[in-house]
Parts: C-alpha cells; structure tokens; sequence
C-alpha cells in the first residue's frame, strides 16, 4: 500500500497561500475524496510523485502529452532555444514553422493565430464568429467544456433549446441569455434553436468528440447535420479540438470525421506540455482578426518561442504511422477492460476515440451528458483509488478520459489491465 505522507504536507502548505492549494480545480481530487498527489517527475509514459510512488500515467497534464514526459527530442529542442532568450514579443520564425504543420494537417484552417491557452482560444473564435456574423448567440452542448470564459460557464435552461442560465458567480444573466444549450448528438434540438433564434445565431461550437463529459463520439450523422443548419442559417460551425486536436488523428477530428468546420480552436497537444492555444480557419473569416480587420485579439506571450517549440517538436513527432499505432494501443486496452468488467459483471460503458478511453460506470449507451451523469461516481471514486495504489494514475474524475500516449508500451498496457481486473473484481465484492 503506497503512502501518501509528503503529498499531504505539500497540500496543507499549499492551501495556506493558493485558493484550494491548486491552480486549477480539479487538480484538488475533491470528486474522488482522496489528497490530490504531488508529482515531481514525469519520465515516458511514468510520473513519480513526492513520496517516491511510480505510476503509469493515462492523464498526460490532460492531454497534451501524446510523445510521453520529457520527450529527449521534445527537451533537448527547448534547452536550446533558452539558452537564446524566451520571449521577444517580435515574430520568430518558429511561430511560421507551427502554423505550417497546422495548416498542412488540418483541413479546415487555412490560417492560424497562436494564443496561450484553449480559453483564449476558444474566446478568441467566439469574438471573431460575432464579429464576422455581426450575430449575437451561440449554440453550445449541455456538459461540453470550452474553457472559463463568462458565456461558456452556462448550464442548460429548464427545457430543450432555452436560453441559458450563469452556471457560476460573476456571469451576469445578460452574457448567460446569448448561449443557447441543447443536448450533445441530438440535432432535432438544434433546429428548434435555428428556427426560434437563428438570426441572431452567430456559431455553434462544439467538440467534435466530446472529452468533458467523459469520452463521447459524434453519432453518425451528427456533425454533418450541424455541418448543413450552420450553412443554411449563415451561422459559422467551430470546433474546439482543445482535446482531439493532433490526438484523434493525425489531421484532428475534423480530418477524421470528414467535416470542415469554418473555424477551428486548439490547445493541449498543440504546445506539447507548453502553454499553448491556437485558433484558426478559412481565410476569408480569419483576415477579420487585427492587425488585417478590426476585430481585436492579443497577447505578450503568444508565440513565444519555448511555446512553439514545444508543439513543433510534439507535432513533428506524430507522424501518421504513430496515430496508427495509438489507435492500434486504444484498441488492446479498450478490449483488456472490457473484458474485466464484463468478467466480474460491472455494469459498464467504454467509449473510445483512437488514445482516448472513456470508462463509465453506468450500463449506458453514453452518447450525452445526461446519460453519463447516470454513472456511479461513488464507484468511480473507489475504483480511481484502487488504481492509484496499484500505481496507475488515470484522470480523477468520472467524466474525463484516459489518454494513451506513443511511449506507452505494450507493458505498460498490460500492467493496466491486469490492475484494472484486480479493481473489478475489488468492487464486485463490495
Ligand atoms: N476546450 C476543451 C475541449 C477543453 O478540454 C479545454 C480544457 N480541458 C479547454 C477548451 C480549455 O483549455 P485551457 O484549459 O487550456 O484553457
């Protein structure tokens, strides 16, 4: 049984200078009930925390590690470029490099602006969508998450296609009104909302595959039935690939799915464990953003250059052949739980996209967020310990998916689900 002693130090210090001890919610372990672990290492596909615990790790800082922790070519790249000076805030030509590799790969950008953060991201594509539409509302899917921007905390209305409802404190009501939320995958609620608002409906944005309400795919049909009601009402269709961008497949979800967003946001993968966000798409739409139109975006740090190289190096790694093998990975350990589970008569759901496992403890099928809100989250609790002291972190909450990445080996996969069976089989006895 592993112990968690100077973890729980850390936390008690932490708490007493930083809100909750973290600078991000969910890092704090509340859902889970356990002290958040502190990591002080990151190795290929290990973290080591303060107590000297190893784990396999299938939380990637939330996705952006598909090349694994401190990846030599990915280090070795960014030794170099500090020793030359982190930031201008003057173009470099790194900053080109990144957007070729994003504009070569995805189909539905032809140009690209760089940020700091999926927020900014997906903040900044809204601002353009209004802007271009000179539209007010957007559509967004009820257990999506698009960053902390005031009109993207908003939390359904009472009934299918309403306006929506301040889902924290300091979100005015007025910025609330502008968001409509429907259902993911239910396109019927789309078009009431088209035909009830659609003049003043500047975007929808949406993830193409939905990794914030545990992993959820588009149905089929889904993304080209928002593909047409956009088109139809001259509003613009956004993905935020934040999650699935250069994760799913080697030209995002977009590529995968064969559907053309107008714009497109990224994050996560993008930086390659480096604060970075993108957005980008057609140029007609982009040549709207300042210095070229007058829509404004900025940002000190954007671009720099660590950030970039980070994501140059992260995206030159992922050649198609390592998508292929991601998915050739997803597959094995989608098939090792499953099998676990249904061996020891979990009711359960796994959903999957290429490296990204969604494991429900409900019977499902999840294709929403009301169905994966039926989930056991007393059981995923439990279950998320019994994995953690079998030295196999995976994300601490119910609705977030596992991320293999490329230096996961088949070892690796093995011990997980052969922990994985230990924890079923823990759990069917209680
Ligand atoms: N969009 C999606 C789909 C996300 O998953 C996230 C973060 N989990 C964001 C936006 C926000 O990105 P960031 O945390 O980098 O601001």
């Amino acid at each position: 049984m592993p112990h968690f002693d100077r973890s729980i130090a850390a936390f008690q210090e932490a708490q007493k200078y930083i809100p909750g001890g973290v600078n991000s919610p969910v890092r704090a372990f509340k859902s889970v009930g356990m002290n958040p672990i502190y990591f002080k290492r990151g190795q290929g596909s290990k973290v080591y925390d303060l107590d000297g615990n190893e784990y396999i790790d299938y939380v990637a800082s939330w996705g952006p590690l598909i090349a694994g922790h401190a990846h030599p070519r990915v280090v070795e790249a960014l030794k170099q470029v500090t020793e030359n000076g982190t930031s201008f805030g003057a173009p470099t030509e790194i900053e080109t490099e990144l957007a070729k590799l994003v504009v070569e790969r995805v189909p539905g950008v032809d140009i690209v602006r760089m940020v700091n953060s999926g927020t900014e991201a997906t903040m900044s594509a809204l601002r353009l969508a209004r802007g271009y539409t000179k539209r007010n509302k957007i559509i967004k899917f009820i257990g999506s998450y698009h960053g902390h921007a005031d009109y993207l905390l908003i939390k359904a209305g009472s009934g299918v296609a309403t306006l929506g409802l301040p889902d924290s404190p300091g979100v005015p009501e007025t910025v609330a009104q502008h968001t409509i939320t429907v259902p993911y995958n239910d396109l019927d609620s789309v078009k009431l909302a088209f035909e009830r608002y659609g003049e003043d409906i500047a975007a929808v944005i949406l993830e193409p595959v939905a990794g914030n309400m545990g992993v959820v795919p588009p149905l089929p049909g889904f993304l080209e039935g928002l593909r047409e009601i956009t088109r139809e009402y001259g509003a613009l269709l956004i993905f935020d690939e934040v999650m699935t961008g250069f994760r799913v497949d080697y030209a995002c979800a977009q590529g995968k799915f064969g559907i053309t967003p107008d714009l497109t946001c990224f994050g996560k993968v993008i930086g390659g464990g480096l604060p970075v966000g993108a957005y980008g798409g057609k140029k007609e739409i982009m040549e709207h953003v300042a210095p070229v139109g007058p829509i404004y975006q900025a940002g000190t740090l954007s671009g720099n250059p660590l950030a970039m190289t980070a994501g140059f190096e992260t995206l030159s790694l992922m050649t198609r052949e390592r998508y292929d093998e991601l998915e050739e990975k997803g597959a094995y350990l989608e098939q090792g739980l499953r099998h676990n589970a249904e061996k020891h008569g979990i009711p359960h759901t796994i959903n999957r996209v290429g490296s990204m496992v969604g494991f429900f403890f409900t019977e499902g099928p999840v294709t929403n967020f009301e169905q994966a809100s039926r989930s056991d989250l007393k059981r995923f609790a439990r279950y998320f310990q019994l994995m953690v002291e079998q030295g196999i972190y995976i994300p601490p909450s119910q609705f977030e998916g596992m991320f293999i990445s490329i230096v996961h080996t088949k070892e690796d996969l093995d011990r997980t689900i052969a922990a994985h069976d230990k924890a079923m089989a823990a759990l069917a006895k209680e």
